[in-house]
């Protein structure tokens, strides 16, 4: 068996599962003989170690592409935690609006992943001002930061809007994407690409 292949698996959202979901993960686990599975700094789940053959059965098995979606005009992952759900702290519905950001159809491919982190409160225990797109929930509504990077060249996000209802956040983040998605090079991650542009510039751009 190698230890070199794996899997993430698709549909997990913000890394949220009912006990079926842990009992249907375990059976498949069993009927493929999975030596471990992980939970990775996305919130999903990667299966890992399998035979290259059952890498194949089990992705067929499981409908999962092998292009990744911020080629087919989504974002690459949306982190997104408790929130006013299930959080004492929280002042926003992170899950909701991370679910909707999930699912937006963007104006194209993005130049490059992209990363959302949604926040219920202040605490940012999604790390938004590091995250392509950041939201976090403030008693007055979301606050947008945008070009936030947490790896080699780590950065900031600009702040982009804050005050903003949940309608509001979501339509904002889709005109900051479609916005990027014209105006960056291809490959340019969110990061360098303010570096370049400037908040000014993107705000003139996005809110006249
Ligand atoms: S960011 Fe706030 S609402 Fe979300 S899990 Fe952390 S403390 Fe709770």
């Amino acid at each position: 068996m190698t230890h070199k292949t794996y899997t993430v698996l698709p549909d997990i959202h913000a890394g949220m599962l009912t006990p079926d979901n842990l009992e249907n993960l375990a059976a498949l686990a069993r009927s493929y003989r999975i030596p471990r599975m992980k939970i990775t700094s996305a919130q999903r789940i990667a299966v890992l170690g399998l035979a290259p053959d059952d890498l194949q059965a089990l992705q067929a098995e499981l409908g999962i592409t092998s292009s990744p979606p911020h080629t087919r005009n989504r974002v690459h992952y949306v982190q997104a935690c408790p929130g006013s759900t299930w959080c004492k702290h929280g002042v926003g519905d992170a899950l909701t609006v991370g679910r909707r950001l999930e699912q937006l159809e963007l104006a194209g491919p993005l130049p490059a992943k992209v990363k959302v982190g949604v926040s219920g409160c202040r605490m940012c225990c999604c790390e938004s001002w590091v995250r392509d797109v950041g939201l976090a929930a403030e008693k007055k509504g979301w606050r947008l930061s945008f070009g936030g990077n947490g790896a080699g060249r780590p950065r900031i996000g600009d702040l982009v809007a804050q005050g903003l209802s949940d309608d509001e956040a979501v339509t904002l983040v889709k005109k900051t994407l479609n916005y990027y998605i014209q105006e960056a090079r291809c490959k340019t991650r969110s990061a360098r690409f303010m570096e370049r542009v400037g908040i000014d510039t993107l705000k003139k751009a996005l809110l006249g």
